[in-house]
């Protein structure tokens, strides 16, 4: 019997109430516990002499007591001062007990562990871990390194340190484990140490290795797991794709008169990249394995209509179509949209959100059921269990990085009950560098709207200090007097909706004092979908001249009339949001503005973040430059339900390894498919079985 597959409680000194805690760590099998890697590391390999130490270093030290006391002043505290030749120390406990006083007596040997810092007489060591020595007893010093290890509550190092010792040694017995599925070859070439070697490194790093290195991640044991991670990533979703090629799906040759109909009734004409993506999506829909493409066009780019017409061409093949979007804000403006672009062909649209509720929600899911609704437009409520379809032939995920690469995969298993596989159409203006687009849409074809519609021009943005309110203010009211429209948008500890939607509440009633005679609205998250419905119409009807907003209204909302926004505290959000964000202006033809309204001080970095914004209007630029600032963690977007969590890799500090992941990744696929289904085993778990349902 494998004992490295067997739950944790198979190792001794583990029971059930330890295994729970593991759990929490997420770590359920023997084997998890080898890939549970140190924080960072402590040296007890040698002793240092007490004279040589400085304040910070964290060592083993050995000395004579010179003399124990208690200090009443103050905190109340015992010290001890401790010497060798070299020089003292200042032992310092706030918590003791009369019997540990005691056994600190002058003369006493010691050996402690611990930090020093700079005390009142001289350096000190505050509740190190300390040992009296017997007589003619050396203090023990250790052969390798010493692990700390990520803990939870109510779980000890010690507990950890044994329990990750026994699973290495069950390793050493059954390497099946620690198969190395990484060529030779390639770990030569990239200097990486074999899978078993770099884990008993990490574990247990001989005296010799830098900690400095192990601790940020640049020691060749930590970069190979980290590759070998990301490389798990990589063939998963490259798996996904290619076991996607070989399901059948709906093949869309559907009714050429209703779509050019469609087409024709547009109020504008098509750019040439939207024709062009509509032509690729038209072609992919057209076999009958299904679609799986991404569209990424910056903000404003017209992604919506393309999605339309491939709504279009399920619906005219008798398929229904999905739609989820990451707001309901998004969700009924997409909802009226497509009512209007689809009026007079005889398709039933149907909106299902978290608002839906009772006999409503009732109706609503069984007209999906049976076929007499065709569109249906949502939110996250799409995927709940009891949504069931007819004939779904085509999901379509707006705002693909608000959504998790797996909940994506989720929502395509619903067209599941036909025996087909739905055509799967994913949108983003999240623009994310090539580099890292592998690790989340590899397994997806990608089209580019490269274009934006004619007669846009490009946003112009200012920076200026939230000192200069007044201006802005001024500059709202010529603005408004020009009949046109604004947007104020208020940002707030995103954390929190609920201070979010009281500041922008305070901030309406503010601007009605300043602002008298214009028209306020206020739209956030915590209004009835009713109520935010009614204020969005009135703005987009030009009964409302003002709409002062939480970041809810970050995507999709589309009123060309708006060409001023005015953000505060720009500071607090990511590029890519802001640059979402603006998105909402420079909609219409007239010229259009952006002000960021920041709190000083401001740092050196927030000032180039916002600086890149006020120079660029390209989504791809703004997220390049992003990444070079502040690491790939934060372009992705760590508030994103969508954002990616590594176990040992962290992609700023592993940007470097990106390439070697793909252009090794796709040798391995297609040389070593043996190796595709352990590694993701390994590094994935239970994430990939729910990715293959
Ligand atoms: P996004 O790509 O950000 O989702 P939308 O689909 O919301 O962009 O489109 C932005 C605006 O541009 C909408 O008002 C839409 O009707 C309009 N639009 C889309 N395509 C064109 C086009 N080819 N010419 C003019 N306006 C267009
Ligand atoms: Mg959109």
């Amino acid at each position: 019997m494998n004992l490295l597959k067997q739950p944790v409680t198979a190792l001794a000194g583990i029971g059930h109430q330890t295994a729970q805690r593991f759990e929490k760590l997420d770590i359920h099998f023997v084997q998890d516990l080898i890939f549970h890697l140190p924080l960072r590391y402590e040296d007890r390999t040698r002793i240092y002499p007490i004279g040589s130490l400085k304040p910070g270093m964290t060592v083993l030290i050995c000395g004579t007591v010179e003399y124990t006391d208690t200090l009443p002043r103050g905190r109340k505290s015992l010290i001890s001062r401790i010497s060798d030749a070299t020089g003292f120390i200042t032992l310092k406990f706030f918590y003791f007990t009369a019997h540990q006083h005691n056994l600190l007596k002058p003369g006493a040997i010691v050996s402690c562990f611990g930090e020093v810092r700079v005390g009142y007489a001289g350096l000190e060591m505050v509740h190190p871990d300390y040992k009296i020595l017997a007589d003619g007893e050396q203090a023990a010093t250790e052969s390798r390194l010493t692990p700390v290890y990520p803990l939870t509550e109510g779980l000890s190092q010690s507990t950890m340190r044994k329990a990750v010792k026994q699973a290495l040694s069950l390793c050493r017995s059954d390497n099946g484990v620690l198969t190395d599925w990484i060529p030779a070859e390639i770990l030569q070439r990239y200097h990486y140490p074999s899978l078993a070697e770099a884990i008993s490194t990490l574990h247990a790093p001989e005296e010799s290795m830098p900690i400095e290195a192990l601790q940020n991640g640049s020691a060749p044991a930590l970069k190979r797991l980290a590759f070998e991670e990301l490389l798990a990533h990589y063939l998963s979703l490259r798996q996904a794709k290619t076991r996607g090629e070989n399901r059948h799906a709906p093949v869309f040759d559907g009714d050429r008169i209703a779509i050019d109909a469609f087409l024709r009734s547009l109020p504008f004409a098509l750019t040439g990249a939207q024709q062009r993506v509509m032509t690729e999506i038209a072609q992919d829909c057209r076999r009958s394995r299904p679609m799986m493409r991404l569209i990424q066009g910056d903000v404003g780019s017209g992604k919506t209509v393309v999605a339309a017409y491939a709504a279009l061409l399920a619906l005219s093949a008798g398929y229904q179509t999905a739609i989820m979007a990451p707001t309901e804000l998004l969700a009924e403006q997409h909802y009226r949209n497509f009512n209007t672009w689809l009026e007079g062909f005889d398709v039933r649209v149907v909106l299902l959100t978290g608002q839906s509720k009772g006999q409503q929600r009732k109706k609503l899911l069984q007209d999906l059921a049976d076929g007499s609704a065709h569109l249906v437009i949502g939110t996250h409520a799409l995927f709940q269990e009891d949504v069931e379809f007819h004939r779904l032939g085509l999901c379509i995920i707006d705002e693909q990085h608000r959504f998790g690469v797996h909940q994506r995969l989720a929502l395509r298993e619903k067209g599941a009950d036909t025996g087909l596989r739905p055509h799967q159409l994913v949108m983003t203006a999240t623009p994310i560098p090539r580099t890292l687009a592998m690790l989340q849409y590899s397994d997806l074809d990608v089209s580019i709207i490269d274009e934006l519609p004619p007669g846009r021009k490009p946003v112009v943005t200012s920076v200026i200090p939230a000192e200069r309110r007044d201006e802005v203010i001024a500059r709202i009211r010529g603005w408004i007097e020009k009949t046109r429209q604004a947007y104020w948008v208020c940002t707030l500890i995103e954390e929190s909706e609920a201070l979010q939607c009281e500041a922008a509440e305070k901030t309406a009633e503010r601007l009605s004092e300043s602002l008298p005679g214009i028209r306020i609205g206020l739209v956030h998250g915590r209004m009835k979908a009713a109520d935010k419905e009614a204020v969005m119409t009135a703005f987009k009807h030009r009964e409302i001249d003002l709409l002062v907003a939480t970041t809810v209204i970050e995507v999709g909302v589309d009123v060309p009339n708006a060409g001023l926004m005015i953000i505060e505290n720009p500071e607090r959000l990511g590029l890519s949001q802001l640059h979402q964000l603006r998105g909402r202006v420079g909609r219409g033809e007239g010229d259009s503005y952006c002000l960021l309204m920041y709190q000083s001080p401001l740092s050196d970095t927030a000032r180039q973040r916002l600086g890149i914004l006020r120079d660029s209007n390209d989504g791809f630029v703004i997220a390049e430059k992003d990444l070079e600032l502040r690491g790939p963690g934060e372009v992705m977007g760590t508030r994103q339900t969508g954002a990616m969590h590594f176990k040992i890799a962290d992609l700023a500090r592993d940007k470097e390894l990106l390439d070697q992941v793909q252009s090794i990744g796709d040798r391995l696929f297609t040389e070593s498919p043996a190796a595709v289904q352990p590694l993701c085993d390994r590094w994935l778990g239970t994430a990939i079985a729910y990715a293959e349902v």
